[in-house]
């Protein structure tokens, strides 16, 4: 099997990066349209496409040779003439692995179908405050054990500072400093491998199976607060791959002191450890602890999102957290900041794909990547 790169290449939520060549192209922008569950018609699917009739044919073939695509029915919609037959991503033959680090002291690892569906899954305790590598080779060979269909590649999702050859530069959670994650588990895995940073995943998981869009931000609450940005389709990671870590800017300079050796750090007050032991401390105020976490939240976030002009916002934070309450003081705040005759605020909504949104951004992300690429997969043992 040979591979231009088994590192990540940049993420793109509408137009994934492909190789130039026309056939790889064409492969990519039918399983775009399809991705993850449409129907579509060979001559509906060429006209999306712009190409002819032969030109479909040829493409579509390909992609039901590969498996990439299956015949799923046939069209019912139209009463007359003979009916057409749908076709739509094949869920039944490829598989992905995909780990997600970012929840504490646990590996969580999935197999999805390619259309992003988690068919197993584990997890892996860990007791260590520096995350050890070993175990996550463990929970990818466990993985591809547990799978009777051939795995296309392994994904791994990580809450830190990623760059496109999969080296986290950073990641505190984890304890993590300089680690090339990408090589050591493609050197113990054969695999191709794409490590990427666990909160764009999660962004890319709400876009095609939540309520994001092209245009959109997914602010996660946890231990740590962070964001990630779409624009036009295109995930934003900045000059060194750290667009959306805003929870060491200081929202208060006379704030509560923060673990970063600063003061009043976004993430000293919304924290989930500090929201917790606020409440705790005085239960009575538990509503007034969120209203006064979302307001702060909407209040720092109006300029960016007015400089921006999204379509949405998603919270990714535990339901006793951001939940209504929560919500509903953070677009309080952004309408008061915000709205004009002619600007309103983006739709504000809780993240709707849940706790395993970054392990199912990450299988997207390594589809689309590897996609193009399963023709050289055949001679894969399995
Ligand atoms: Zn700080």
């Amino acid at each position: 099997m040979t591979l231009p790169s088994f590192h990540r290449v940049p993420d793109n939520a509408q137009t994934k990066t492909v190789p130039s060549d026309i056939r790889a192209r064409n492969i990519m922008a039918a399983f775009n349209l399809l991705f993850p569950s449409t129907t579509m018609s060979r001559s509906e699917l060429g006209k999306r496409l712009g190409l002819s009739r032969m030109a479909t044919t040829d493409v579509t073939g390909e992609m039901l040779d590969d498996r990439i695509i299956r015949e799923v029915g046939e069209d019912t919609r139209s009463g007359r003439g003979k009916r057409s037959v749908l076709l739509g991503i094949d869920t039944s033959y490829w598989r992905i692995i995909s780990i997600d680090l970012s929840q504490h002291y646990v590996i969580k690892g999935a197999l999805t179908d390619l259309g992003g569906r988690i068919i197993d899954r584990l997890e892996i305790p860990v007791e260590d405050d520096v995350m050890p590598f070993d175990p996550i080779i463990d929970a990818a060979k466990r993985l591809l054990t547990m799978s009777p269909q051939p795995v296309l590649g392994i994904g791994l999702a990580v809450p830190g500072v990623v760059t496109p050859e999969g080296n986290v530069t950073s990641a505190v959670q984890l304890g993590w400093k300089n680690i090339d994650a990408s090589t050591l588990l493609h050197e113990a895995t054969e695999l191709p491998v794409c490590v990427c940073n666990a909160t764009n995943m999660a962004l890319l998981a709400e876009r095609f199976f939540g309520e994001g869009s092209d245009n959109s931000m997914l602010i996660r609450i946890g231990a740590g607060v962070g964001a990630s940005l779409c624009v036009n389709g295109q995930i934003v990671e900045g000059d060194h791959y750290m667009a959306g870590e805003i929870g060491h800017v200081v929202v208060d300079p006379e704030g509560p002191a923060c673990a970063c050796g600063k003061r009043g750090c976004l993430e000293a007050y919304l924290s989930t450890n500090n929201l917790y032991a606020q409440i705790a401390a005085d239960p009575s105020r538990r509503s007034e602890i969120l209203t006064g976490a979302g307001q702060l939240l909407g209040r720092v976030m109006a300029t960016p999102l007015a400089l921006l002009n999204l379509h949405d916002v998603s919270i990714d934070a535990p339901a006793d957290i951001g939940g209504e309450t929560f919500l509903n003081a953070m677009g309080g705040e952004l309408s008061a900041a915000m709205n004009t005759a002619y600007m309103t605020i983006p739709q504000l909504h809780r993240c709707q794909v849940g706790a395993d949104a970054s392990l199912r951004g990450q299988a997207i992300s390594i589809i689309r990547w590897l996609v193009p690429y399963i023709r050289n997969f055949e001679e894969q043992p399995k």
